[in-house]
């Protein structure tokens, strides 16, 4: 018989497989149902105008065989099958188109991957089989072919019998080797694992007789032994063909779409919001999308990775596609099917970046939509979404140079004092009285701390809103978005409040004046550890506070501190005093009957500002000291 040559790129491919160490082998077998699948699609094409065929659609299936003894699997189907030059032109070479890309990767270290993501056809075959036959007869022929190769040096094909159309893929699987088994690919449980895992939407009954021990039926008038049991072969169909998102939404219960995510996702909660949809046009797909219940509890771990489950017409081409959801929406669970998407490397290698881009913009804009209908439509169960999911969002906010800001504020939550629950920016500028011209927020580790500020009293008295911040990535945020709807944020510990009258300002200024000499002596007496001392407009009932002197405020500082040990606090303190509080006056009396009292006076007022703006003291023993000797 005539051996003849591969083509010399399938050899490479070929002495790629064969020499495969590629953890992922086992997707053999998908890409070969897959063919399966692909010729049994065209024999039903074909049945639809040609009364001859004589198979309805229930008759066609594809058919695993496995013989333990011989170490053979076989993989048969009823489908269209392949004459002699059919079998020379698609199982000599790869597609031209394909060959090309492949080769490119192939000179990368990339090429492992390329094998799990997108497969590689038929050729995948000789990484679990050292020889392949090919029995193939094609519909309205009657001669049927074997097409025969052990590897790189070529392939035979020659005449044989086969009684019905259709193609059997006969696999002498390699022998077990200390680092890899390859019998397993015999054992019933585990072909019907791999289907489930990657051909399980497949149209078509996957099905293999299996064995099962059955008890034996003890004869009539025997008395009942020991119970025994028999070997009976039972055929049993792997996949269940149909895909949850290939079905009409309308027929659909929402508990069969919880169901299914907990099922594919091992959640064992059911999702807050189930996003199923079809897209028509360039690029045509289905998606299924879930926002988890829950936040994973390795999510904001390097673990917890991101992705979407990535089908070609009902075939897993990939188990986690990251490049299918943005950051920001990392928490979203699914799948993607699109026949567009080809499971051969030769056209994906060439198409995969543009469509798969496509497709996920659109996944961001219908993710986007889903959530701003939650949020104005069931905002309990936004809540409890943004309880699980809001830090990312925040974080997306932040990330990349705030380059999606625009996609997220709106989606945002942060605690109103007022309302006493988390609202929107859109909500707190909505519900501003029409002279306030910040949004005001303080930040700080818990709200009822923050609601003790000495600033709040002088905002709250105004009758506005304050926003609670005691998420680190809070500030950030707002140092992101600079301003919503034209509102400037106002950190109410740190900036001005912006507050004050002309007149009120004149007037301070004034008293401002008139304070010199004791504000010069309160920073004198503090000895370089402030850098100014100076009147507040922001106080009310308490006498001190303290504001940072750089753009950082302190809350950020020791985030940065809790980040880095390393860090240097940045800002130095400016000290603020309450010039209309009783303190005030004590303080000034002091200094003009008894000096050095006047000084502890000063350095007690600084620690106080320092406790309240929840600021390590630098000295705690020196502070009790202070109030101890003015108890005394
Ligand atoms: P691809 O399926 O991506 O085109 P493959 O290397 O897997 O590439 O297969 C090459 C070709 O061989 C297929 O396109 C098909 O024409 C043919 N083929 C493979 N398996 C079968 C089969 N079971 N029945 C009929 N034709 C097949």
């Amino acid at each position: 018989m005539e051996k003849k040559e591969f083509q010399a790129e399938s050899k490479r491919l070929l002495d790629l497989m064969i020499n495969s160490i590629y953890t992922n082998q086992e997707i053999f077998l998908r890409e070969i149902i897959s063919n399966a699948s692909d010729a049994i699609d065209k024999l039903a094409y074909v049945s639809l105008t040609d009364q001859n065929v004589g198979m309805d659609r229930s008759d066609f299936a594809i058919t695993l065989k496995a013989d333990e003894k011989y170490g053979i699997l076989t993989i048969s189907d009823n489908g269209i099958g392949m004459t002699k030059q059919e079998m020379e032109e698609n199982l000599g070479t790869i597609a031209k188109s394909g060959s090309l890309a492949f080769k490119k990767e192939l000179d990368s270290d990339a090429d492992i991957d390329i094998i799990g993501q997108f497969g590689v056809g038929f050729y995948s075959a000789f990484m679990v089989a050292d020889a392949v036959s090919v029995v193939s007869r094609k519909y309205g022929t009657q001669e049927a072919w074997i097409w025969q190769s052990s590897g790189a040096d070529g392939y035979t094909i020659a005449p044989c019998e086969k009684e019905t159309p259709g193609t059997d893929i006969v696999l002498k699987l390699k022998a077990d080797t200390e680092d890899e088994t390859y019998s397993k690919y015999l054992k019933a449980y585990e072909l019907r694992a791999l289907v489930k895992k990657y051909s399980d939407y497949i149209r078509y009954p996957i099905k293999m007789d299996v064995e099962h021990q059955k008890p034996v039926d003890v004869p009539e008038g025997e008395e009942p032994q020991e119970q025994k049991f028999e070997t009976v072969l039972e055929t049993e169909t792997f996949n269940s063909m149909i895909p949850l998102w290939q079905r009409n939404k309308k027929d659909i219960t929402e508990e069969e779409y919880h169901n299914f995510y907990k099922d594919k996702f091992f959640d064992f909660e059911d999702p807050r919001a189930v996003i199923h949809f079809g897209v028509e046009g360039n690029v045509t797909y289905k998606a299924l999308l879930f926002i988890p219940g829950r936040t994973p509890y390795n999510y904001y771990t390097k673990e917890y990775r991101k992705g979407l489950q990535l089908y070609s017409s009902g075939v897993l081409i990939m188990e986690n596609c990251e490049d299918l959801l943005p950051e920001h929406f990392r928490f979203v669970k699914g799948i993607v099917d699109s026949q567009d998407l080809s499971l051969n490397i030769s056209r994906e290698m060439l198409q995969h970046d543009r469509q798969l881009k496509v497709i996920a913009a659109n996944l961001e804009k219908k993710i986007k939509a889903e959530l701003v209908k939650l949020l104005t439509g069931d905002r309990e169960k936004y809540d409890a979404f943004f309880d699980s999911f809001g830090r990312q969002l925040k974080y997306g906010v932040v990330q990349n140079y705030g380059m999606h800001k625009e996609l997220l504020q709106e989606l945002l939550m942060f605690w109103s004092e007022k309302e006493n629950k988390a609202v929107t920016l859109a909500e707190y500028v909505d519900a501003m009285p029409e002279e306030q011209k910040y949004i005001y927020y303080a930040s700080g580790e818990s709200r009822t701390r923050l609601s003790q500020l000495p600033q709040c009293e002088t905002v709250r008295e105004k009758g506005y809103d304050i926003l609670f911040f005691t998420d680190d990535v809070d500030e950030f945020v707002v140092q992101t978005l600079m301003q919503f709807k034209e509102k400037e944020f106002r950190n109410i510990a740190m900036e001005d409040l912006g507050l004050q009258s002309e007149e009120e300002k004149k007037l301070a200024e004034e008293t401002e004046k008139a304070s010199k000499d004791i504000l010069g002596f309160v920073k004198e007496a503090l000895d370089g550890k402030v850098s100014e001392v100076r009147l507040s407009s922001s106080l009310r009932s308490h006498p001190v506070c303290l504001v940072p002197d750089a753009g950082m405020s302190f809350e950020m500082e020791k985030y940065m501190k809790r980040m880095d040990p390393e860090f240097k606090y940045a800002s130095g303190h400016i000290l603020e005093l309450n010039a209309d509080h009783a303190v005030f006056a004590a303080l000034k009396g002091a200094i003009d009957s008894d000096r050095e009292k006047a000084a502890r006076y000063a350095k007690l007022l600084y620690a106080q500002a320092m406790l309240i703006a929840e600021l390590p003291l630098e000295d705690p023993t020196e502070y009790t000291d202070l109030v101890c000797s003015l108890m005394q």
